[in-house]
């Protein structure tokens, strides 16, 4: 019997090493609903399981959280590799992430040798250990089912997943994990060659390293260099010192000695790979970054909080300062950058001339596939582009030619393109230049569908300058969100007024969809606040009516919707998800209505949807909740009042804003076609639905919620303008005036809806939360 015969699906994991990895790979592994084992060593005899037992409590206090909800932190045993290492048995993929020693991992994989079933996948989280290294000693059907899987820190929110086999593992079930890692753990598989650091580290050590060396030796600033190295190139904002400082400056050195130990005499990092007497200095005082005393940059306490950075020059710290302003940088205009005049131009090109290069000759030593490369890095390092896409924006021939005027080495793959672009758009299709110099079309695993990758051969059915409508395929449009931060505006509510007919005769189903970071943050403040601002109530008053009819519309429109949210959908973005048919949303989707936060009520039917469904109307009752109007009112009144955010899709089912039976894709890139799937799934029949009654419990329920405010206002723990809120939002969530009101229509709450908003915004104390939200992204306590 062959090992391939015997992979059934992953039903349960064991992960042995409980520290920062193997307990968040443990969480991310819960997350998806799938029964986890976490052990590690016993170290007090008289409470074995104390070091897994603690790192899930560590785990259950994670900030950014580990777990996704309650219930996943439930799916993980703790226990120890003493006692309880025979239970591997009963497990479909172990992962080993212990430390970083090769001795005790060897004895680890003994000792699992004996105990485990074949057909178990056993894998290592190893950073630097080559593959070769680790099954040295194993038996041939061990070495079948051992490979490397690489995950990234934090597990839960770092997508990308390097995956090493041997040329002993058995591909089948390489293939089985890398399928359960994409879909059920939401990771985008990069395969990699057995080489020192895989393809994101490998580049990403180099990438900072170079450019601390290039800082040191220009003598640059260090919010000089970051400016230079972070925005204008597609680099997160922190740039390199801040990203060090982010990432621990006391790893530096491991990086460096693990690297340095593996890779060939003859590669370019050892050259690179030099100390600096200011970082060795920093490491030693504690200055280690932001876990430490500070680090290249530090908030002095002592001198009224000042933002401070440290000279590389003198070694002190002095205020920071602002860096200096770069022409092109938002465009990410490469050629502008390396133009520049002086130590400007010469720190861009000193990094992107050499970890571009770097990265180039990886190809084919590391990895066969620029594709590869490129996605390691944007998915490990957050890069906007690609090594490879960056080659493309400076341009091949120009790259190729600075090279070789420099008498630098040129890598094979460059004189490959010859002066082509890596990637090119084809009959629609985007195309990657391959080791021989031809071009083939980007393949997307099966299963995902991209709207940029529609884009490039269609064009949308309508448009306009905050939302387009586009054909997905099998009678599905989709309708996308294009503002700034995909905040709600006239534009989106006309063209979803014009998208509900056009769907209707052409279409079967409807997707509400984007590929922005954010779902949406939520109504255009900005607009309302100038509407006000020039007393143009009328105005608002057609906002505020016109997107409760645009969201009305798309619920009872003769097809099925289905929202598909990632990142925020907030207040009015929530709303959009509270109207559809049916929701998939992305794990990682932070959902509330905010409007609270801003002095306001949800304004476009959010509360009558949130009362409808804690109250079962239409739909299957959330769990637990008791019978009768006031407790879903008092439900739906907490929620509402207090802005609450889900922290992940499972939350907000928790918290009413999905329910029970909406769609969560862990796969970002899976969101859309799964989406699809589920309108597609609700089309046969389709009825909408019909328009809910509600029983509220009127002016005698506004009392109760009222007191309840009043209780928070004497602790301190609401502010004199939430007591005032709160008490709109507590006369719209119970239905008015009358004291046990039996037939309150969704109009009827819609219209108090409106009136509590038209209420709030002409209030100053609004108007200030508002302004100030708008000013500085933080919510005003008034
Ligand atoms: P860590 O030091 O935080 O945790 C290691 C854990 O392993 C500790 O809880 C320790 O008690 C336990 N342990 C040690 N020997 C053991 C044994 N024989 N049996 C069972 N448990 C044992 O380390 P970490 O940062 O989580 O790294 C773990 C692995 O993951 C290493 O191989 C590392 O190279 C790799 N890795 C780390 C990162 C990172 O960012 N920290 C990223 C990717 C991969």
């Amino acid at each position: 019997m062959s090992t391939s015969d015997t992979i059934g699906p992953v039903k349960k994991v064991c992960v042995i090493g409980a520290g920062v990895m193997g307990a968040g790979i443990a969480a991310q592994v819960a997350n998806a609903g799938i029964p986890v084992l976490l052990l590690d060593i016993v170290r007090d005899p008289a409470d074995r399981n104390a070091v897994a037992a603690g790192a899930l409590k560590r785990l259950e206090k994670a900030e950014p959280a580990a777990f996704m909800s309650r219930k996943a932190a439930k799916l993980v045993e703790v226990g120890n590799i003493e006692d309880d290492l025979a239970r591997v048995a009963e497990c479909d993929w172990v992962i080993e992430a212990i430390i970083e020693r090769l001795d005790l991992k060897h004895a680890l994989y003994e000792k699992l040798e004996a105990v485990r079933r074949p057909g178990t996948a056993v894998t290592s989280n190893t950073s630097t250990i080559p593959l070769g290294h680790l099954v040295t000693g194993r038996g041939e059907a061990f070495a079948r089912d051992f490979f490397i899987t690489h995950f990234f820190n934090p597990p839960r929110y770092m997508r990308l997943l390097e995956v090493v086999a041997g040329p002993q593992s058995d591909p089948a079930l390489v293939a089985r994990i890398s399928d359960f890692a994409d879909r059920t753990l939401g990771k985008t598989i990069v395969a990699c060659k057995d080489t020192p650091g895989f393809l994101a580290n490998r580049v990403g050590t180099f990438w900072l390293q170079s450019a601390v060396n290039a800082a040191f030796e220009l003598g640059l600033s260090v919010e000089d260099a970051d400016a230079l190295a972070g925005k204008p190139m597609g680099v997160p904002r922190t740039g390199i010192f801040g990203l060090v400082d982010l990432v621990g400056i006391d790893l530096m050195p491991h990086l460096k000695a693990s690297l340095t130990s593996t890779l060939p005499a003859d590669d370019p990092y050892q050259a690179i790979a030099v100390d600096h007497p200011l970082i060795n200095r920093m490491i030693a005082d504690g200055y280690t970054g932001r876990k430490g005393k500070g680090g290249f940059y530090r908030v002095n306490r002592e001198a009224g909080k000042r933002r401070e950075a440290i000279d590389l020059i003198s070694g002190e710290y002095r205020p920071q300062g602002k860096a200096a302003p770069i022409p092109g940088a938002a465009q990410r205009d490469l050629k502008a950058l390396l133009a520049l005049p002086g130590k400007a131009g010469a720190y861009a090109w000193a990094i992107l001339g050499a970890t571009l290069s770097y990265a180039a000759a990886l190809v084919p030593q590391a990895s066969d596939d620029v594709v590869a490369i490129d996605v390691a890095m944007k998915l490990g390092y957050n890069w906007k582009y690609g090594p490879f896409e960056l080659i493309d924006r400076i341009g091949v021939a120009d790259f190729v030619a600075r090279l070789e005027a420099e008498g630098r080495p040129v890598p094979d793959i460059l004189h490959v393109a010859a002066g082509r672009p890596f990637y090119r758009i084809e009959a629609g299709k985007r195309q990657v230049l391959g080791l021989d110099g031809v071009y083939r079309d980007v393949v997307r695993p099966e299963g995902v569908l991209l709207l940029e990758d529609i884009k490039l051969s269609a064009k949308p059915i309508i448009r306009n300058g905050s939302a387009a409508l586009w054909d997905i395929g099998d009678g599905v449009a989709a309708l996308e969100f294009t503002s700034k931060m995909n905040a709600i505006d006239g534009e989106i509510l006309k063209l979803i007024g014009q998208a509900v007919p056009l769907v209707a005769k052409n279409f079967k189903a409807l997707v509400i969809y984007n590929e922005g970071g954010n779902f949406s943050a939520g109504a255009n403040l900005g607009l309302a606040m100038f509407a006000v601002n020039i007393a143009a109530w009328g105005e608002i008053e057609k906002l505020v009516g016109g997107g409760q009819m645009a969201l009305k519309a798309l619920k009872y429109a003769p097809f099925p919707v289905v929202a598909a949210p990632a990142g925020m959908a907030l207040g009015g973005g929530c709303e959009v998800v509270l109207h559809a048919d049916a929701v998939q949303a992305h794990a990682e989707s932070y959902i509330g209505l905010v409007e609270c936060g801003v002095g306001l009520v949800p304004g476009w039917g959010g509360c009558g949807e949130m009362l409808a469904r804690w109250q079962g109307i239409g739909g299957q009752a959330m769990p637990g909740m008791p019978k009768g109007p006031m407790p879903a009112v008092s439900k739906v009144f907490e929620t509402i009042s207090t802005a609450t955010v889900s922290k992940s899709a499972a939350q907000a089912v928790e918290l009413g804003f999905l329910r029970p039976n909406d769609g969560i894709s862990m796969n970002r890139d899976r969101l859309l076609a799964d989406a699809k799937a589920r309108a597609l799934a609700l089309v046969p029949g389709y009825q909408p639905p019909a328009s809910p009654t509600f029983r509220l419990p009127g002016a005698g329920g506004k009392a109760a919620l009222t007191l309840a405010v009043e209780g928070f206002r004497a602790q301190g723990k609401a502010t004199p303008h939430d007591a005032v809120v709160a008490g709109h939002l507590a006369d719209v969530l119970t239905g008015g005036e009358a004291d046990l009101v039996d037939t309150v229509t969704e109009g009827d709450l819609l219209a108090l809806e409106r009136k509590a908003f038209l209420a709030l915004v002409r209030h100053p104390a609004t108007q200030a939360r508002v302004e100030h939200m708008l000013t500085t992204g933080k919510p005003l306590r008034n």
